[in-house]
């Protein structure tokens, strides 16, 4: 595959950020790759692993001369680093940036970006529970979604070119409105993470089962919640207070739900228990026949590229 982009800047080097550097290095398609990382022990670590051919001491540093910037960073924090890197920024470049959160991210980047260079918002439906330089591997995308995203002043050009970027990564690529895609995700994503955390706090809460028993009897259900509760605290506390009306409509349906199913097992009702896991069963299925998500019992873990 030929280079997309000639020099690229990754700003935050932690699992998205070494995952598209590894993917970027398969695919071919970006000549030079700089990165920044905020503390020296994560540059340090960039350096000894071989990531980025790169690893600048500063952020603008990192953005000069650079064709594609990606702000690989919490979302909390994003509109505080474009202010940082915007004098550097080149002429005709494009900014990205891969949070989880899209309306608050644009709302605080843009105003930062200089005219004649352009932003685009993205969010790749891609992660694990690890974090930091070490935890990225170049097939983190293949077959996932990137959502970039399209607004009426999103240069089609640079739109266009970005999304041929994240195909050579290995991901589809589907464009979105700010809005309708934090909803999306705080369906998908964000209230099933919130879920988890509160499960696995329950566990932790409930002393009348033990640590040792939570852990040795937990594959059925609970070891899943578990592996979504370890992702990265920062990460996840900014996602909830940045995303915080859509979270908090689809949390309020959610307890309705809950309510409905805690009534029905309270007047065993078993025909309503029965129809509500039927269907659910078959969004299962339609996930699995849509090629995002194994039948493996495991989810296809075991067999995943590290
Ligand atoms: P990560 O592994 O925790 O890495 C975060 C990186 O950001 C680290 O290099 C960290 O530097 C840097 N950083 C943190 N605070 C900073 C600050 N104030 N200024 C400058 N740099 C800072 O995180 P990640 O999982 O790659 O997530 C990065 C972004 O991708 C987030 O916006 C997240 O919402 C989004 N995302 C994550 C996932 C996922 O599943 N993990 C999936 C899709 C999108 P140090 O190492 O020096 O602290």
């Amino acid at each position: 595959m030929s280079v997309i982009y000639d020099r690229v800047a990754l700003i935050g080097l932690g699992l998205i950020a070494s995952s598209m550097f590894w993917a970027m290095r398969r695919a071919g398609v970006a000549g030079e790759v700089a990165g920044y990382a905020r503390s020296e022990a994560t540059r340090e670590t960039a350096r000894r692993i071989g990531l980025c051919d790169r690893v600048c001491d500063t952020a603008r540093e990192a953005v000069e001369g650079a064709d594609l910037v990606v702000l690989c960073i919490p979302v909390g924090v994003m509109g505080d680093v474009a202010r940082e890197i915007a004098p550097a920024l080149k002429p005709g470049s494009t900014v990205t940036d891969v949070g989880s959160v899209k309306r608050d991210v644009i709302d605080n980047v843009a105003p930062e970006i200089p005219d004649g260079v352009h932003f685009v918002a993205g969010h790749p439906l891609a992660g694990t529970e690890h974090s930091g330089p070490e935890s990225g591997f170049a097939e983190l995308f293949d077959n996932r979604w990137t959502l970039l995203i399209s607004a009426d002043d999103t240069d089609p050009q640079a739109l266009a070119k970005l999304r041929r970027f994240w195909e050579a990564l290995g991901a589809n690529v589907e464009e979105m409105d700010a809005d309708h895609h934090d909803l999306v995700l705080a369906v998908t994503s964000h209230a099933p993470h919130l879920i988890a955390y509160t499960m696995v706090g329950v566990a932790d809460d409930l002393r009348r089962v033990t640590d040792s028993e939570v852990i040795k009897y937990s594959a059925a259900g609970f070891r899943d919640f578990t592996r979504i509760a370890a992702s990265d605290p920062t990460m996840w506390r900014d996602v909830f207070l940045k995303n915080r009306e859509a979270t908090l409509e689809i949390l309020g349906r959610f307890t309705e739900e809950l309510f409905a199913l805690q009534r029905a097992i309270r007047t065993g009702d078993g025909d309503h228990l029965h129809a509500y896991f039927t269907r659910t069963r078959a969004i299962r299925r339609g996930i699995v026949e849509a090629g995002q998500d194994t039948d493996a019992p495991d989810f296809g873990r075991a067999n995943r590229p590290k």
